[in-house]
């Protein structure tokens, strides 16, 4: 078992994780940086970022990830494989233990672990995993080159990977629980004019069928109402684009949360309820969730550790 000593351990590796890096590096705080499960973080599973300032052409979710991460290690940030399965916030210097037997003590904590994507809680989505449903549009389309596919959501995301999933697919469902998109005019725009994007407006999911994988979906039109009709697609993948929950069971109940499970922050800063623990990008964001604002989060946030160590001493 290794253990290592550190001002500042960031946890998480999107956007959030990795400019914080960058500012405690270039602080001298010589971070460590744990990247955890999904290396890179969300935007390594999404297609092209056409709104991140200073990529006028575009650029894939994993190319810029990894630019974070070499502007990163140009620094000097220590950068580790490692996922942080628990931490002791209880007292100073914090203890963290990783799934590669490290030890890790460190002065302040930034937590940046994201966001996760939510199912519809139905027990087929379970039964079905892997054999047709999936959260992830990027990983999963190729397997449904020239078949027909269902997105559910009507906001930016579920655009998004209906309009990935047209360039594959034969046919693309967007199913929608209101009778209108959440999404951004434009991309609203964008799948309305795509040909083989069919949206189903006040429509809700209320099971899946299939022998062996996914081959349907069993849907309700105005669910609860007097117009209420029941009817079947056919459908060989079940994709959820419905939103996130935060990343923060690591850190309950040590951490205070707010009334939708974000990681509360106070005084306009990223300081935590425990003096020393930040936080920042989507774990602690309900309201903006972009790569440009947890970016932003993470800047602050190196800079509120380095302001607190600096009146500490
Ligand atoms: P949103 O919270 O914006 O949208 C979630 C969608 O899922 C809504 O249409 C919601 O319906 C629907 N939904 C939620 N729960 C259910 C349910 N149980 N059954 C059926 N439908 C459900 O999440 P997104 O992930 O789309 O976006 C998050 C943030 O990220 C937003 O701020 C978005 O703008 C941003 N984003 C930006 C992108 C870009 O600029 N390129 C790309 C992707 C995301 P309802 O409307 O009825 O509540």
């Amino acid at each position: 078992m290794d253990t290592i000593k550190t001002k500042c351990l960031i946890i998480g590796s999107g956007p959030a994780g990795y400019t914080a890096a960058i500012y405690a590096s270039r602080a001298n705080l010589n971070p460590v940086l744990c990247e955890g499960m999904q290396p890179g973080g969300q935007l390594t599973i999404t297609t092209e970022i056409e709104n991140f300032p200073g990529y006028p052409n575009g650029i894939t979710g994993p190319a810029m990830m990894d630019e974070f991460k070499q502007q990163a290690l140009r620094f000097g940030a220590d950068v580790r494989p490692d996922s942080v399965t628990s931490i002791d916030l209880s007292a100073r210097p914090f203890i963290a233990n990783t799934d590669n037997d490290t030890v890790i003590e460190a002065d302040t904590v930034i937590i940046a672990t994201g966001a996760s994507a939510k199912y519809l809680g139905l027990p087929d989505e379970e039964k079905y995993r892997g054999m047709g449903v999936s959260a992830c549009a990027t990983c999963d389309g190729f397997f449904y080159r020239k078949k027909r596919v269902a997105v559910v959501g009507g906001g930016d995301t579920a655009c998004e990977e209906a309009l990935y999933l047209s360039t594959l697919a034969k046919e693309v469902y967007l199913i929608v629980r209101k009778d209108k998109l959440r999404a951004s005019k434009v991309m609203q725009r964008r799948v309305l004019d795509t040909a083989n994007i069919k949206v189903l407006f006040n429509t809700n999911t209320v099971g899946l069928f299939g022998e062996d994988g996914v081959e349907g979906a069993h849907l309700v039109k105005h669910l609860g109402t007097e117009k209420e009709e029941r009817f079947d697609i056919e459908i060989d993948g079940f994709f959820l684009a419905i939103g996130h929950t935060p990343n923060t069971s690591l850190f309950e109940p040590a951490i205070t949360l707010d009334h939708m499970g974000y990681i509360k922050t106070y005084d306009d800063t990223t300081a935590t309820n425990i003096p020393g623990v930040f936080a920042a990008g989507d774990v602690a964001d309900p309201r903006y969730r972009q790569a440009i604002t947890a970016a932003g989060m993470g800047c602050k946030a190196a800079i509120d550790v380095e302001r607190f160590l600096l009146e500490e001493e």
